[in-house]
């Protein structure tokens, strides 16, 4: 009988729960038993029972209902070193686990595919040094992993959806809604500031969702010198024709083409001191990853979840790791280490000042 362990790591997010509740009742389902890595990779540096756990198709009733992670989630820095995995590959042969399924943002699958590429020589030291023992080096000669998107920002190419990304954007329009209210009330205009160091998703989307009058994000840098003039056009063209609210979003990570941040203070100032205009700032903060998922993160996450233990049981030893995308509305396997690749070469593509490659580089027909 295999054994399976499925983690979450990395910021949480709504669906991620789901995903867990996913893994462990197909992997029943196929006769396999599955494990809970509590806290992440700290779970895996640290191991024994209290955080390496099999878990029961009882323990998961009711999962798809509940925000956040139930099985912990953490940044590890002893993952990332090499000591750190070795310690996580004797836990998971002390486990009787050669099958991985990781649910995180890019910095969690990146680990995840070193781990597995590095598994042969890790199983070589713990031999050497008499940890393991030799039916049991053969018994685990490779680690098969999965990865499964996890993160409200929608930040990884190649995949249309990660898991959270549609049920914060509606934690934000739940919000911007309200503010509305008090902002018709007073004609006050509202500097929202949400999510996405990289990527500016949960703006746009927000934006749209929300008819906001003007959107900051990372992909899309102002021009230093003529923002402050176009946002002041836009926004007194819509007053004058009654509108009662303005309403602006700014992604954390927003950016002018000289790569300095614009701020929601920034915003803030431009709008009272140009505009007159009664405005605050809103940042929304942890609010977004707040609340359980929307019904469409719990069947992502459900299809991803069966399709990853799929995917772990159809590997072959010492392949590369897949993700588990959704393109077109179809659930597909995808190289984990190209989509990573991808994803990062964006960032360097905005350092880089190369605003038209950014969204070229983010359109998911990319990889394959
Ligand atoms: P988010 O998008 O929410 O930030 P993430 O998965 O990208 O999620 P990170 O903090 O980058 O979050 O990574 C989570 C954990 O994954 C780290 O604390 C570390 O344990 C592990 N990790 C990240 N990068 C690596 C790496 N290059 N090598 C080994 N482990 C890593």
């Amino acid at each position: 009988k295999r054994s399976i362990a499925v983690m979450t790591s990395g910021g949480d997010a709504q669906g991620m729960n789901s995903v867990v509740r996913a893994v462990v009742r197909t992997a029943i389902f196929k006769n396999c038993q599955p494990f809970a890595i509590m806290e992440g990779y700290e779970g895996l540096v640290r191991g024994g029972p209290d955080y390496i756990t099999p878990l029961k198709w009882e323990d998961v009733s009711g999962w798809n209902a509940i925000g956040g992670t139930n099985i912990g989630t953490a940044r590890c820095m002893k993952f990332k070193e090499r000591e750190g995995r070795l310690l996580g590959c004797f836990h998971l042969i002390q486990a009787g686990i050669d099958a991985l399924i990781v649910c995180g943002g890019d910095g969690s699958l990146t680990g995840a595919d070193l781990f597995r590429a590095e598994w042969p020589s890790l199983v070589s030291e713990l031999l050497k040094t008499k940890k393991i023992t030799q039916e049991e080096a053969q018994t685990y000669e490779s680690l098969n992993i999965c990865g499964v998107v996890g993160s409200i920002d929608n930040d990884m190419c190649s995949t249309d959806a990660t898991i959270g990304a549609y049920s914060a954007l509606s934690r934000i329009c739940e919000a911007v809604d309200y503010v509305e209210a008090t902002a018709a009330s007073h004609s006050r205009a509202f500097v929202i500031e949400v999510m996405g160091r990289h990527c500016g998703w949960l703006a746009l989307m927000a934006g749209i969702s929300t008819s906001a009058d003007f959107i900051f994000i990372p992909e899309e840098a102002v021009n230093p010198g003529t923002w402050r003039d176009e946002m002041c056009e836009t926004i007194s063209r819509h007053r004058k024709r009654n509108k009662r609210t303005t309403i602006v979003i700014v992604a954390e990570g927003a950016l002018d083409r000289d790569l300095n941040p614009v701020t929601a203070n920034d915003i803030y100032k431009t709008l009272v001191d140009r505009l007159k205009l009664d405005t605050r700032i809103t940042t929304l903060g942890h609010v977004q990853r707040g609340g359980s998922a929307v019904a469409y993160d719990r069947v992502l996450a459900t299809l991803q979840g069966v399709e990853a233990v799929n995917a772990v049981l159809d590997s072959v030893a010492g392949s590369a790791s897949p993700i588990i995308t959704v393109s077109e509305n179809k659930i597909m396997r995808k190289s984990l280490v190209d989509s990573v690749k991808l994803t990062k070469s964006v960032a360097s593509a905005i350092a880089a000042k190369d605003f038209g490659k950014v969204l070229s580089l983010r359109d998911p027909e990319f990889i394959e």
